[in-house]
C-alpha cells in the first residue's frame, strides 16, 4: 500500500516533470510520519523513501533510537558507523535523513540537534541563537529552513514574510548554523489554486534574499507543498515536498 503510494506520487511527478519540460529528479520528498509507526516508516523506506519529517521531538527521537537500534542517540554515535546502525533493508542506500518540520520549543533543541538533519521550522531569531548553541556544544553545524507565515494566518507559525531578510542578516552571523532555504505550510484549501499565490511569495521571497546576498551561499531549499496542493507546489518552485497522507494514507 505504502509503497504503491510512493509510485504514485513518482509518477505524478512525472507528469508535471513533462508538462514544464524540467527535471525534477532531484525533488526531495519528506515522508512525514507523524502518528504513524515504525512499521510504516520501514515500508517507506523500502519503498525508496530517504527523507522522514516528524513534527514532535520526542516522538521522533523514539522512533530514531528504535530505528537505528541504539539507546542512546548521541551525535556521532550515529553514521560514523554507517551500515551498522542502519536497517539491513536500507544497506547500500543513502543513509536516511531526519527532518523536524513542527513547532520547536527552546527547551527541546538539545534533543533536536542530536538528531535532525534539518530543522525547517526556524521561526524566531531566538530559536536560532538556541540551535546555534546547541549544536556548537556538539560540534555540529546545524542546517535549517526559516518557516515564513506566507499567508499571515494567526493560528501558523512562521516570520513575517516582511521581517525575514533582516532576520536572515542576523542569523546568517551564526557560525553553527547553516540556512538551506525557506518553508511554508499553505493554508488548508478545497483547490490548489488557492494557495498558488503563498508558493509563488515563498519563491519570490528566497530569490530575493539570493539577489541581496545577504548569505556567503545561496539558499537552494524551497519547502512548500503537501499531498493536496503538491504539483501546484512544484509548479511554483518546490524543491522539496512534505508528503503524509499521500504516503501513508488517509
Ligand atoms: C503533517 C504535516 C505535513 C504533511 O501533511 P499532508 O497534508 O498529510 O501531506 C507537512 N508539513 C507539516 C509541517 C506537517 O505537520
Amino acid at each position: 500500500m505504502i509503497k504503491e503510494n510512493i509510485f504514485k506520487i513518482k509518477e505524478r511527478i512525472a507528469l508535471v516533470s513533462s508538462a514544464l519540460n524540467k527535471d525534477l529528479s532531484r525533488i526531495r520528498i519528506v515522508a512525514v510520519s507523524k502518528g504513524r509507526s515504525l512499521e510504516q516508516i520501514k515500508e517507506a523506506i523500502e519503498g525508496g523513501i530517504t527523507d522522514i519529517g516528524e513534527n514532535r521531538v520526542q516522538e521522533a527521537l523514539t522512533k530514531y533510537n528504535q530505528l537505528f537500534g541504539i539507546r542512546d542517540s548521541v551525535f556521532g554515535a550515529r553514521c560514523s558507523v554507517v551500515g551498522t546502525c542502519r536497517e539491513p533493508s536500507t544497506e547500500n542506500r543513502e543513509p536516511i535523513k531526519w527532518h523536524m518540520v513542527g513547532h520547536l520549543q527552546t527547551n527541546k533543541v538539545k534533543d533536536a540537534v542530536k538528531i535532525f538533519d534539518l530543522i525547517q521550522s526556524v521561526d524566531s531569531f531566538h530559536l536560532a541563537l538556541e540551535i546555534d548553541a546547541q549544536a556548537a556544544k556538539i560540534h555540529k553545524v546545524q542546517d535549517i529552513l526559516i518557516e515564513v507565515n506566507v499567508s499571515g494566518e494567526q493560528n501558523k507559525f512562521g516570520l513575517k514574510p516582511d521581517g525575514v531578510i533582516e532576520v536572515v542578516k542576523e542569523m546568517a552571523k551564526l557560525k553553527n548554523i547553516n540556512i538551506r532555504g525557506l518553508m511554508a505550510v499553505a493554508p488548508v484549501a478545497d483547490n490548489p489554486e488557492k494557495v498558488r499565490p503563498y508558493f509563488r511569495k515563498l519563491k519570490e521571497l528566497l530569490d530575493k534574499i539570493n539577489e541581496l546576498r545577504i548569505t556567503s551561499y545561496g539558499l537552494r531549499v524551497l519547502s512548500m507543498g503537501m499531498t493536496d496542493d503538491f504539483e501546484a507546489a512544484i509548479e511554483e518552485g518546490a524543491t522539496m515536498l512534505r508528503l503524509g497522507r499521500a504516503v501513508f494514507g488517509k
